[in-house]
C-alpha cells in the first residue's frame, strides 16, 4: 500500500457515490442484512460516534453550539447532534452520503429540532468559523501528507474544538492490515491508510493545536483512535 499519485480523493468520491455508499449506508443503518464483520464495524462505528458525542458534551451543553461535520457521511453524528440543539453544518464529498443524510433527518428530526445545513463539498474547500469541528473515519482515506493538510485546514475552522478518528498505525495493525491485503475481498475497494498517532499530533502541533483528551475504540474488525484537539 505504497503512496499513489493526487488522485486519492476522485477515487474516495467515486467509491463512496456508488458501491461504496450501498456498503456503507447497509454498515452505518440499522438492517439485518449484513454478514458478521459487517456488523462488527456496525457496532465499532456505532461506539466512535457515542465517544465523540461524550467528547462533545464534556464541555456542557450542545445547544446553541455550531458544529461543523466534515465528511458526514449518512449523518450518524450529525442527526444526534442536532436532536441535541447543536447548530450543525453536515458536509461530505459523496452528493449520495449527502442525499442519505439529508433524507435520515427529515425523518428523524421532526419535533422542533434544528435541520443540520447539508452540503455536498469536500473539506478541503470548507469555509466559515465553528465552534467545533469533528472529522470522524475520513483519514483513513487518505496518506499523511494529505491528512496533514486536511487536519491544518479542518483546525482553521474551529475556534475552539476539533475532534478527529483515525485508524492507528500500530505494528499490530499494520500486520493485519497487510495480512488482509494478501487476501483481498471484494468489499475492500478502496486502500486504507493507517495513521501514527505522533504524526497527527505532529500535523496538529504545527498550526498551533495540542490533544487534550484521547479515546480507542476497538472491536474484531474496527479499530479507531479518537482525540480532542485545542489550541495550544
Ligand atoms: N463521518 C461519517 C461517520 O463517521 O459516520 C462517515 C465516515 S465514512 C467511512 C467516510 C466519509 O468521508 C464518506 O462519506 C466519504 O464520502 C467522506 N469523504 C471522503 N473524503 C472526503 C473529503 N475529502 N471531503 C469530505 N468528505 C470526504
Amino acid at each position: 500500500a505504497e503512496e499513489v499519485g493526487g488522485d486519492d480523493k476522485e477515487v474516495v468520491k467515486q467509491y463512496f457515490n456508488n458501491s461504496g455508499f450501498q456498503r456503507w449506508k447497509k454498515i452505518y443503518g440499522e438492517t439485518d442484512d449484513v454478514n458478521r464483520v459487517q456488523l462488527d464495524i456496525r457496532l465499532g462505528h456505532s461506539k466512535t460516534i457515542e465517544n465523540a458525542i461524550e467528547m462533545l458534551q464534556d464541555e456542557g451543553s450542545l445547544a446553541g453550539v455550531t458544529v461543523c461535520d466534515a465528511g458526514c457521511g449518512v449523518g450518524s453524528l450529525s442527526i444526534p447532534l442536532a436532536k441535541q440543539g447543536a447548530i450543525v453544518s453536515a458536509s461530505d464529498i459523496s452528493a449520495a452520503m449527502v442525499a442519505e443524510a439529508q433524507k435520515q433527518a427529515r425523518q428523524e428530526l421532526t419535533n422542533g429540532a434544528v435541520l443540520p445545513k447539508f452540503e455536498v463539498r469536500d473539506l478541503e474547500s470548507l469555509d466559515g468559523k465553528y465552534d467545533t469541528v469533528v472529522c470522524l473515519d475520513v483519514l483513513i482515506h487518505y496518506p499523511q501528507n494529505k491528512a496533514d493538510a486536511m487536519i491544518a485546514h479542518l483546525a482553521s475552522l474551529a475556534q475552539n474544538r476539533l475532534i478527529l478518528s483515525f485508524a492507528p498505525k500500530t505494528l499490530y495493525y499494520d500486520l493485519l492490515k497487510r495480512i488482509g491485503e494478501l487476501f483481498p475481498g471484494p468489499s475492500k475497494a478502496t486502500r486504507a491508510y493507517l495513521h501514527s498517532e505522533a504524526d497527527v499530533e505532529r500535523a496538529l502541533h504545527k498550526v498551533g493545536w495540542r490533544i487534550r483528551k484521547r479515546g480507542l475504540i476497538t472491536t474484531q474488525f474496527y479499530f479507531a483512535r479518537l482525540v480532542e484537539a485545542v489550541p495550544a
